[in-house]
Formats: C-alpha cells, sequence, structure tokens
C-alpha cells in the first residue's frame, strides 16, 4: 500500500528525515494541504506569494524524481483521512509540528486515522531538541536567552547522515487541485512585482542563499549583522520559514566551512546564537500559545495603547517623516522584507513613539513579511514592546536618529528605499526636518515629537506597571 508523506514547514527533497524514513517504507504519494484556518493562522499575502512559488518549486522537483506533489484544501484531518481511504494508503508520515495550532490537528489527525486503522507517524526534526525536554534545573521552561542558548549548546548533536529519498510510483496518483486555482499570488494590484527580483522561493534558492552568504558574508557577519546598509546577512529567514533548508543544515555548512577555513570561530558561533533566538521564538510559543496574543508579562498588558489610525498609516505606508523608519517599512512592502536591525527600530517607533498596541505592528508585519513567523514575529513584538519574558527594558527607548547614523551612517540606506532624500546631505539625513530648508520637497516633516513622545511612552508604561 503507499504511504501518504504530509508535507508542513519542511517543504524540501533533500536532508528531510521524515520523508527519506516515509520512501524507506514504500511508494510515497506527496501531499500538501492549505489548511488556512486549522494548522495556520491565515497566511499573510507576503506568505501566500512565498508558498506559492514553493510549492510550484517543490512539485517541480518531485517531478524530477519521477513522483508527484498532490495538492488539497480543507482541514487537514479530514483530507488525510478521505485521502488514506481513497488511495488504500495505511501509514502516514510528517514532521512534528510544535506551533499549538497545527500540533493539535496533528493530534487530531492522528484520532481519526485510527478510526480507519490507518497510523500517522510522526517524526522529529534531526538536530532539534523537543521544546519539552529542555526545561531549567527546576523543571520549568527557560526565560532567559542566554541560559536557553547555553543549554542547547551543550546538548548539540552530531550531524546525522540522511540517505536521499528514493521515489518509486504507487498504483495510482490521487487527483490533485490545480496551485493555480488556490489564488496565492496577488492580482490586482500586484503589490508584490518586485518579490521575484530579489527572492527565490524553494530548496534550490535555500542552498544558493546559503552558499552566497557563507561566501561573501560569513567572514564579516559579526561586525555587518547590525548594518542594513551593507549585505551582511543570510537572508534565509523566509527559505527556513517553510523549512526549504533546516536550521541544522546551515549550521553544518558553516561549520564546514570553518573547518576548511580557519579562523572563522566567532562567525560561526554568531551564526549559531542567531539561529538560536529563532529556536528560542519556538520554545517559547510552545511553553505558551498566547505568545502572539497577550503579553508574556501580564503587567504590560494594562499599558492605555494609542489608537491612532493616522499614525498607524503613516507607518505603515513609510511616511512618518523618519528617515530610517520609513526606509524599513517601505523595504518591507517593496521586497517582503526588512533589515533586522531596522525591525527594532521601526518597532520601538511604533509601540513607543506612537503609543500604539505591539499586536498592530505584529499584525501588519504578519500580513507583509515573506519570513513571517508565529513564534517568532511575536516573540521580537514583545520584545520590542518589553512585554518579553526576556525584553529590553521598557525605559530603554531607541532614538532613530541616532540608530540610523550608527547603523547606517552614510545613509546608504535610507536614500536607497526614499528617494526623495537621495540627495541629502550626510549630515542631515537622519533628521531632514534640521536642514535650514526644511525637509525636501515630497518628504513629510515627521508626524511626532521624538523627545515628547519618549516622555508621553515612560509615563503609560509606568502608569501600567505601577498599578
Ligand atoms: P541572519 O542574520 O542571516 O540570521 C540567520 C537566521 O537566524 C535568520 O534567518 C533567522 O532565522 C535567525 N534569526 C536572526 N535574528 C533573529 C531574531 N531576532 N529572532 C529570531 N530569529 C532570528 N524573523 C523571522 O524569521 N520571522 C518573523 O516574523 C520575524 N519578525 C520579527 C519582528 C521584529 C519586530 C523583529 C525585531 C525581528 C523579527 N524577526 C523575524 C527576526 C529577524 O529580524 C529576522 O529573522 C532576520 O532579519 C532575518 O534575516 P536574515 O535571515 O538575513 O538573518
Amino acid at each position: 500500500a503507499p504511504v501518504l508523506f504530509w508535507f508542513g514547514r519542511d517543504l524540501r527533497l533533500g536532508r528531510n528525515a521524515a520523508l527519506s524514513a516515509a520512501c524507506a517504507a514504500g511508494p510515497v504519494i506527496p501531499v500538501f494541504i492549505l489548511d488556512d484556518e486549522g494548522v495556520d493562522r491565515p497566511l499573510g499575502g507576503a506568505s501566500r506569494w512565498w508558498l506559492h512559488h514553493s510549492l510550484a518549486a517543490l512539485a517541480k522537483n518531485l517531478e524530477a524524481h519521477g513522483a508527484r506533489l498532490i495538492l488539497r484544501r480543507g482541514r487537514s484531518c479530514d483530507v488525510l483521512a478521505a485521502l488514506a481511504q481513497e488511495t488504500g494508503a495505511r501509514r502516514v508520515v510528517a514532521h512534528r509540528r510544535y506551533e499549538p495550532d497545527a500540533a493539535a490537528m496533528q493530534a487530531e489527525a492522528r484520532r481519526m486515522l485510527a478510526r480507519s486503522d490507518a497510523e500517522l507517524d510522526i517524526v522529529h526534526e534531526t538536530g532539534r531538541v523537543a521544546p519539552e525536554d529542555l526545561l531549567t534545573q527546576q523543571g520549568r521552561p527557560y526565560q532567559v536567552f542566554g541560559a536557553f542558548d547555553r543549554a542547547l549548546k551543550a546538548r548539540e548533536a552530531p550531524a546525522e547522515r540522511i540517505a536521499d529519498p528514493t521515489f518509486s510510483p504507487p498504483p495510482s496518483w490521487p487527483a490533485s487541485e490545480a496551485l493555480s486555482a488556490w489564488g496565492l499570488r496577488p492580482v490586482s494590484p500586484d503589490w508584490a512585482s518586485q518579490f521575484g527580483e530579489v527572492w527565490t522561493p524553494g530548496e534550490a534558492g535555500a542552498q544558493a542563499r546559503l552558499h552566497r552568504f557563507l561566501d561573501e558574508a560569513l567572514q564579516d557577519y559579526p561586525e555587518n549583522r547590525d548594518r542594513p546598509d551593507r549585505d551582511g546577512t543570510s537572508g534565509l529567514s523566509p527559505h527556513l520559514r517553510w523549512g526549504e533548508i533546516a536550521p541544522d543544515d546551515v549550521l553544518a555548512a558553516a561549520r564546514f566551512r570553518r573547518h576548511l577555513e580557519p579562523g572563522l570561530e566567532a562567525q560561526v558561533a554568531k551564526l549559531e546564537t542567531e539561529l538560536n533566538w529563532r529556536a528560542f521564538g519556538a520554545y517559547l510559543l510552545f511553553h505558551d500559545p498566547d505568545l502572539g496574543r497577550k503579553a508574556a508579562r501580564p503587567a504590560y498588558d494594562k499599558i492605555r495603547w494609542r489608537n491612532d489610525p493616522v499614525g498607524f498609516r503613516a507607518w505603515s505606508r513609510g511616511r512618518t517623516g523618519v528617515p530610517i523608519v520609513d526606509a524599513g517599512m517601505r523595504q518591507l512592502w517593496r521586497t517582503g522584507f526588512m533589515h533586522n536591525r531596522v525591525r527594532m527600530i521601526v518597532a520601538s517607533f511604533l509601540v513607543k513613539n506612537l503609543l500604539i498596541d505591539w499586536r498592530r505592528g505584529e499584525a501588519w508585519f504578519w500580513d507583509t513579511l515573506v519570513d513571517a513567523d508565529p513564534a517568532s514575529n511575536a516573540m521580537n513584538w514583545q520584545w520590542a514592546a518589553g512585554s518579553g519574558v526576556d525584553a529590553a527594558p521598557y525605559f530603554r527607548v531607541f532614538n532613530p536618529v541616532t540608530q540610523g547614523e550608527r547603523f547606517d551612517p552614510d545613509g546608504v540606506y535610507v536614500r536607497r528605499w526614499v528617494p526623495e532624500l537621495a540627495r541629502a546631505p550626510a549630515q542631515a539625513i537622519h533628521a531632514p526636518w534640521t536642514l535650514p530648508s526644511g525637509p525636501p520637497d515630497g518628504y513629510p516633516a515627521p508626524i511626532v515629537d521624538l523627545r515628547e513622545t519618549r516622555l508621553r511612552a515612560l509615563d503609560a508604561y509606568r502608569q501600567a506597571l505601577s498599578a
């Protein structure tokens, strides 16, 4: 009987332990289920764009191996039960999912399949420590990143060999829905028209990015990773989001490079720490399903956020009059991505200077980021708001002008994304309102006074935390 392989956040054929295990058990029917309501929070627009192209790449890759990708829409457990019946499969194999909704759906699928004597075989991701197995000495989840990072590094498992999958054809192929009929790509207006210039979703695109990063950026990564004006980071986050590459494989490749070219110790260590931040987010979400909904420190939900549609609109469109903020928000809109340093700056601006609820920002990012991830996004927004378990203290309010001067000293990043400022002198690029003639034509004056709004935020936070 054929085996169903249920793709989730592991859209790759290479080094996919669960897929290889399925292939070893019999002829495999690969399935992807679009379960927007049950498994995932309805995907944002940029994620849908990515998913479309990633699935197209996966289907092509499977075809080259003599297999097909079967696409179905609906509640995952119902779809799987129906497919098992249709194909006579008695076994479904999938990687374990850790997000609370997806994990619940896997449990439900297992129950439903059992009713018709089929089993769901859940395979643990290689190299990943199960979140329930990583606890403090008191048996509680880690709350501090540093301790989590150390614990994770101490657990490091040697890289496992994973055989490449070999596909043998099943007796027949069930029908598949057409990817184009899912409408994952925007039609009109096509706001994603420039995404394709920046991104190549899919496994091959992920490998290409990884190798470009190792060749060109790893060497200076610790120094350049905070510089939005340089091309200093990997750009792997959307690929990691869909499992086109596993964090484990990124790290193994970096370690191999370190082995070939000694002197990369600090670089690889930094990369590992960043990947562990990603793991920390997933870990926090596992232990706190409300990570994206409620402040991890409850007192922070007493903050009286402002309702400011005009301010929110200016922020989201990149029209706040604060150059580094606008550059970031425009990079996000045009490419589905924003540099990490700038994400921190725009988040701080929304939460502190505009005093708008971090959940509004989280939702905007969810819709517009190609790497939108329920765990990383929520954790980082809570960090920016000060409400996260290991967040910056709330009274540290980023000053976007000094941040810009420090991390984009010549204004290269700002000029790239805010053409109105292309010819502004370097000394004033991060504060064009200080020019004798004011901001250049077409560029707004700042919508807030940075000093006053900082004090307003401190007041609002103090009130909430002392209540
Ligand atoms: P690199 O510097 O090359 O880092 C390598 C990998 O490490 C990244 O791909 C990513 O998986 C991980 N990583 C690095 N920094 C972080 C971090 N702070 N938190 C978690 N993982 C990290 N990242 C997402 O993947 N999805 C999100 O939805 C997301 N939302 C964010 C929201 C805010 C407000 C902030 C401040 C950060 C957010 N991040 C998110 C984290 C970070 O900005 C991106 O992971 C990073 O910019 C991706 O670029 P890169 O792959 O070039 O990073």
